[in-house]
């Protein structure tokens, strides 16, 4: 019997290759690449029904050499600025997302980085591995969560399971979403409270983005945002590089206008040495891995090949953005 053929449009070492093909069905097969190379990206699309789009955007241009592709399937949820939705929607093409694995990876990093911000972490590590042993030069500048309020702009998947772990630490939560009001219940039962955005400004300790990348997002924490925050207040970005002007924070870390910041994604991916936030102290710098786990590749895999049984079964998918003419 013929088997599907799935492109990974992302090119990864053999290893993480090995992950995912520990989770195609029978009747799947999976495409990869030898090299990060658009011309052999070409090629191999030629004959595949699907493509896996993980970080590496797949730009319109690829689908004129895809005669067969009737579903793409995000390997996580930031498709806004992954994917032309006009492009395939005009080809019939079906788009699928994939919130299992994605949602808890990145919860457990905004812990992480806001715990590596509040505790100066990268520089207390590698001072001491340079034999520096700073046994109070941290004390003025650390700070603990309790008794603190976290500022969720954004309340959908994410920020929910973030308030989640953020409760057991003892805080308090506030969340600005102008199209989310979570029931009573549940904002109670993780000590949450629906605010404008000014005030969750004004107010927080923590200020973390939990919003996809759209127009109405670009820049929303701009310079204006950040003199709001309070000076000892962090910001911590796991969602897009685009929602905050990178140049107006380097600006507020630098002038003390606000205390410090955990960030896994920038503006311009991948990072360069060159940019101005790698030299500066009160930071916390990840290559956009939030969700770059094993645990979660595997969740991911798993779910989305399920997704891809019930397509070609005729089945609803879940998840599903964009309906398919098939
Ligand atoms: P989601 O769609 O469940 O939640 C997004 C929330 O943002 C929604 O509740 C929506 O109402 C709200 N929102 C939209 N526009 C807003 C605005 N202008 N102001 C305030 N709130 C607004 O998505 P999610 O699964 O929680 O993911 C959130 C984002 O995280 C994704 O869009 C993606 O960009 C990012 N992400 C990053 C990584 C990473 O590796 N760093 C991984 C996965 C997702």
């Amino acid at each position: 019997m013929k088997k599907h053929r799935v492109f990974y449009f992302s090119h990864a070492p053999e290893n993480v290759y090995e992950i995912i093909r520990e989770e195609v069905p029978e009747g799947f097969e999976l495409v990869t690449l030898d090299s990060d190379s658009d011309e052999e990206r070409r090629t191999k699309i030629a004959d595949c029904e699907v493509v896996i789009v993980a970080a590496k955007p797949m730009a319109k241009e690829f689908f004129e050499f895809a005669p067969n592709l009737k579903l793409v399937h995000h390997q996580g949820v930031g498709y806004q600025d992954t994917l032309d939705v006009e492009a395939l929607r005009k080809r019939g093409i079906a788009l699928a997302l994939t919130p299992a694995g994605t949602t808890i990876g990145v919860a457990e990093h905004t812990v992480l980085l806001t715990l590596a911000v509040c505790k100066r972490l990268p520089f207390a590590d590698s001072e001491l591995r340079e034999g520096r042993w700073h046994i109070n030069t941290l004390r003025p500048h650390s700070l603990e969560l309790y008794g603190r309020t976290i500022g969720y702009v954004g309340m959908g998947r994410i920020a929910r399971e973030v308030a989640v772990r953020f409760k057991a630490f003892g805080t308090k939560g506030i969340y600005y979403d102008p199209y989310v009001a979570l029931p009573e219940e549940q904002e109670m039962e993780v000590d949450l409270r629906r605010v404008g955005f000014d005030e969750l400004m004004r107010t927080a300790d923590v200020v973390t983005l939990h919003v996809p990348a759209t127009k109405e997002t670009h820049h929303l924490i701009d310079s204006e945002a950040f003199h709001k925050m309070k000076r000892t207040a962090i910001l911590i970005n796991t969602s897009r590089g685009s929602i905050v002007d990178e140049a107006a924070l380097c600006e507020a870390l630098r002038n003390g206008v606000i205390a410090g910041a955990g960030l896994d994604v920038f503006e311009v991916e991948p990072f360069q040495p060159s940019n101005p936030l790698a030299a500066m102290e009160n930071v916390v710098l990840t290559p956009h891995i939030s969700a770059g786990t094993r645990d979660a590749l595997k969740a991911k895999m798993r779910a989305l090949f399920e997704n891809l049984v019930r397509f070609f079964n005729g089945e609803e998918m879940e998840n599903r953005v964009l309906l398919t003419l098939m």
